[in-house]
């Protein structure tokens, strides 16, 4: 942590309460003492921040001993951090809006920012954002409720083994604010009613918001929960899980597909490269055919994403296309070795 620097290359900022008069007897209000005194680095470089406390100057006032402080001041820092809170914010949007990595935030700040800091500390400034990030969602999710008619909630859980814990992620469907995120050791009717329902209850409650609605699979707890909470509520099943749903079969056939496919060339394509690369160097067939084994080692991978992207009709269709490229150039008459390697 670097000392107050007496040099006068640091920029020395001061701050004052932005009100001027007493809120009681309107006098001008008078310096009295330094709150707080900073050195603390910014996207534009370091600063000396002072903040100093103002006074009622008439003794006899009620408010003589109220201090007044500057708001402007005080929303520059966060408690004992000399990074500002525009540096912590902008780290923050540059790792999870921009994705960049650690290394590459930490090559920002000290080569493009010209700022002295260790790569342990980049993670604190991204744990420092999240925590704001997380105070300043309550005020978030009730500026956006307060304009809404009344709420519509889609309610997802993610289970990644069987076995762990379900986490639960309740979404407002209108203004898409993440109203609760729940890990859930067991995902029966009563867990859910507890502590999914219940606090959204609570939440309507002070709102005074009326429910309009529930979307979520067809979990059978969750249909239970919704009708046991919320009587009267309509709850839809979700379109995307229904058409993935409805179109497993064709997925799941499709998949086997893929995998014979895979499987007849996975044999024949490193005993085919083989006789290419056998081929005498300058023979000017080699790079293409080379080519063309290369192009078909990576079609195999491709892989399919349930219920609209069949991962084997794609490899189908890429292997027409490399199937057509080779005919058109045995077509040309001149490629009779290409056939031969090929066949
Ligand atoms: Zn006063």
């Amino acid at each position: 942590m670097p000392h107050l620097k007496k040099s006068d290359t640091v920029c020395r900022v001061t701050y004052r309460p932005e009100q001027r008069f007493c809120s009681l007897c309107q006098s001008l209000l008078k310096r009295d003492h330094i709150l707080w005194r900073k050195y603390m680095l910014f996207s534009t470089g370091a600063q000396v921040v002072t903040s100093w406390a103002y006074r009622c100057p008439r003794a006899d006032c009620p408010g003589a001993t109220s201090v007044y402080r500057s708001a402007i001041a005080d929303k520059l820092h966060l408690r004992q951090r000399r990074f500002s809170r525009e540096l912590v914010v902008r780290v923050g949007y540059r790792r999870f809006w921009q994705h960049h990595t650690l290394d590459e935030l930490h090559a920002w700040l000290t080569q493009d920012l010209q700022l002295v800091i260790c790569r342990r500390a980049v993670a604190n400034l991204l744990l420092d954002f999240l925590a704001l990030l997380c105070a300043a969602q309550p005020a978030r999710i009730r500026d956006q409720l307060g304009r809404l008619p009344g709420l519509l909630i889609a309610i997802d859980g993610m289970q990644p083994e069987k076995g762990n814990d379900c986490l639960y992620i309740v979404r407002e469907l209108q203004c898409r604010v993440t109203l609760l995120a729940v890990n859930l050791v067991e995902s029966s009717q009563e867990a859910l009613c507890e502590q999914l329902f219940a606090p959204l209850q609570v939440l309507t409650q002070e709102r005074r918001l009326p429910w309009q609605g529930v979307v979520s699979d067809a979990q059978e707890t969750i249909r239970l929960a919704v009708a046991q909470s919320l009587p009267g509520v309509p709850h839809q099943a979700c379109q995307a899980h229904c058409l993935r749903d409805a179109g497993q079969l064709t997925f799941e056939a499709d998949r086997a597909m893929k995998k014979q496919l895979k499987a007849s060339f996975r044999q024949a394509l490193p005993r085919l490269r083989q006789r290419i690369q056998a081929l005498p160097t300058a023979d000017p067939f080699r790079p293409v055919l080379l080519d063309y084994t290369a192009a078909l080692r990576s079609v195999l991978p491709e892989g399919g994403v349930a219920p609209f992207e069949l991962g084997g009709i794609r490899v189908f269709d890429a292997l027409t296309d490399l199937e057509a490229s080779v005919l058109r150039c045995q077509k040309k008459g001149s490629t009779s070795c290409c056939a031969v390697c090929w066949r």
